[in-house]
């Protein structure tokens, strides 16, 4: 879109030659005429651009600093630099509410952890899962699986790599061994590339020290000693590991044997060619044996256990953050959290700790007081900004957002105070400086302005709406859509009942199950704590209690939301259902 292009170009530098093919196909143009095209764009041009860089205002873009966090950030850190140590972190649990820093806090500290763990080759693994979209155990567990089954198939392909690469240097060896022995009239075949060793040496010592193995094989030494599904493969007794150097190399007393190169498989865990391919192939097996877990489908013990196979093929310590975690126990308990806190007890080379973002300070209220507990090692907590944090904020991005002189002076305060009043939202504050942006340089203002934050903060309060509204359930929208219908026909004081009648029409009318009225309650509830309905329970003497409902939205936009999507459009007879309010 053109109102993402940063190098826009000024009106009279726009004059591209002239009238070709595109004016032509106006009816009145006047090919002679210079500035034959309508002005279609030229408007739009003309003004002075007031971005420089739009991407650092979205929510999407991850600043490298994050004022006002470093207290939050520090603490994570302290606590997590327990991993780089091979220890296991205690388990972290953030809280704090919409917009104050913990995934961006969060994400900046795991990216360190994980720079810093490549360079001092610590096997730390950080996995970052959203549960507001990945909702229910049995997909955190299958995402969780599938991320450390490829990152093990990635660490295999590595060691087999490596392993490959040791085969070449033998296949080099012994050519050079079949040069030097085919001068003397020696009759050894260079068919078998241990006849040399064997020759050389033909007991080999069955006593050796592993004492040097471990350091020089670090390489890929946590292939040898876990992990793999197949042990027989491994080289674990000492004895058969062990490479003799001084076997070897006494073994050949002739002056050559000095000049030769050490042999490829000294210090490593492997006697021969064939322990390597060995390996190599157990390897492949293991590689083969991950089983990627399908998105549905699988009885969950299942889908637990793979996972758990696949982070414990590895020694290493792993990260897990949950983000949203409270919207993860709202839609399936905490089931997910009492598997991943108690895992640490039954695994044999890895280390889970646990990070837990939550916007509701609450949440944990509804958790088995053992998962609490465990979940719960550490808390850090993350208050709203105030409106002078804010400023800061704005003003840090706004230096790299905006070209200069673009930003009128009220403009970052205003925007601070209103995200302020918004429980302290750095998101909101970022987007109201945005959108004040685009709706200057729509009306092509030169500066932004009060009434352009005045009026973006009107725009998205109705786009909040209209994406609550149009990301609902296909039942939640048939009961709004019924609310709508009644206010619409002039009904004030809407009861459950009338909802629920209409609604049945409806459901009938585009096949949709119905409903009970119990079930619809609930979903009118939930309107209203999304803030689209507002039901208040009213007494009614001795008839009991009742919930009177009406529309807090706009209703046109609202019905137009609710039309646009397929299902609903095709109801397009609306009065009848109107109607049935009278008929019960
Ligand atoms: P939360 O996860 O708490 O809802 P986010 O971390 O997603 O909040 O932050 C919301 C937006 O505000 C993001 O665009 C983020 O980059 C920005 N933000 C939050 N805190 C800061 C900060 N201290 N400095 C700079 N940007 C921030
Ligand atoms: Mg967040």
């Amino acid at each position: 879109m053109s109102d993402d292009n940063s190098e826009r170009t000024s009106s009279d530098e726009v004059e591209v030659d002239g009238t070709s093919g595109f004016s032509a196909n106006f009816e009145n143009a006047d090919l002679d005429d210079e500035e034959s095209n309508q002005g279609l764009f030229d408007d739009l041009l003309s003004g002075e651009p007031i971005f420089e860089n739009k991407e650092v205002l979205r929510p999407s873009y991850t600043p490298h600093e994050l004022p006002h966090r470093s207290d939050q950030i520090n603490k994570m850190a302290t606590i997590l630099v327990a991993a780089l140590r091979g220890e296991t972190p205690s388990n972290i649990l953030i809280y704090g509410k919409t917009g104050t820093g913990k995934t961006a806090s969060a994400k900046f500290v795991s990216k360190e952890l994980e720079s810093t763990s490549k360079k001092y080759s610590v096997p730390c693994d950080v996995e970052y899962i959203n549960c507001e979209v990945t909702d229910t155990q049995y997909r955190v567990l299958a995402q969780l699986a599938n991320k450390f089954i490829e990152k093990n198939k990635a660490r295999i392909d590595d060691r087999i790599a490596d392993l490959e690469s040791l085969l070449d240097d033998l296949d080099e060896f012994d050519a050079a061994v079949e040069r030097d022995s085919t001068d003397p009239a020696d009759d050894r075949t260079a068919s078998d590339p241990f006849d040399f060793v064997s020759a050389a040496d033909p007991e080999p010592p069955k006593e050796s020290s592993t004492g040097t193995q471990n350091e020089s094989t670090s390489g890929d030494s946590p292939v040898e000693t876990r992990g793999s599904s197949d042990r027989s493969h491994e080289p674990d007794d000492p004895a058969l590991t062990a490479t003799d150097e001084g076997g070897r190399n006494t073994g050949t007393t002739d002056g050559a044997a000095t000049d030769r190169p050490t042999h490829p498989l000294e210090s490593t865990p492997f006697e021969t060619r064939g322990d390597v391919e060995d390996r190599i192939s157990a390897l492949a097996d293991d590689k083969d044996s991950f089983e990627e877990v399908p998105m549905t489908g699988w009885p969950t013990d299942r889908v637990y256990s793979v996972f758990f196979d696949a982070v414990d093929y590895d020694e290493r310590v792993v990260v897990i953050m949950l983000d949203e975690i409270d919207k993860l126990v709202e839609k399936s308990g905490d089931d997910t959290l009492y598997n991943l806190s108690r895992m640490n007890s039954e695994l044999e080379n890895s280390r889970v700790s646990i990070i837990g973002i939550s916007n509701d300070l609450k949440f944990t209220d509804f958790l088995d007081p053992r998962v609490k507990s465990s979940l719960g090692e550490e808390e850090i907590v993350f208050p709203p900004y105030d409106a002078n944090q804010l400023r800061d904020i704005l003003e840090h991005r706004s230096e790299v957002a905006f070209k200069g002189g673009a930003l009128s002076d009220d403009v970052i305060p205003l925007c601070a105070a209103f995200a302020a009043q918004e429980h302290g939202d750095a998101r909101r504050a970022l987007d109201l400086l945005r959108t004040a942006g685009e709706l200057a340089e729509r009306s092509q203002s030169e500066t932004i302005v009060e009434d352009h934050v005045r009026q973006a903060q009107d725009k998205i309060e109705l786009d909040r709406v209209v994406e609550v509204v149009r990301t609902l359930p296909t039942q939640s929208k048939l009961v709004l859509f019924a609310i709508i219908l009644l206010e619409k026909n002039g009904v004030h004081s809407i009861n459950t009942g009338e909802v629920f009648n209409i609604y049945k029409r409806l459901c009938e009318e585009i096949d949709a199950d119905v409903l009970t009225q119990r079930r619809v309650t609930d979903l009118i509830s939930e309107l209203d704590m999304l803030g689209i309905v507002n039901a208040v329970v009213v007494s009614k003497g001795r008839y009991g209690r009742t919930k009177e409902i009406s529309l807090s939205v706009p209703l046109e936009e609202t019905e137009a939301v609710l039309l646009s999507d397929s299902r609903l459009s095709d109801i397009d007879d609306i009065q009848p259902f109107v109607q049935a309010r009278f008929e019960n």
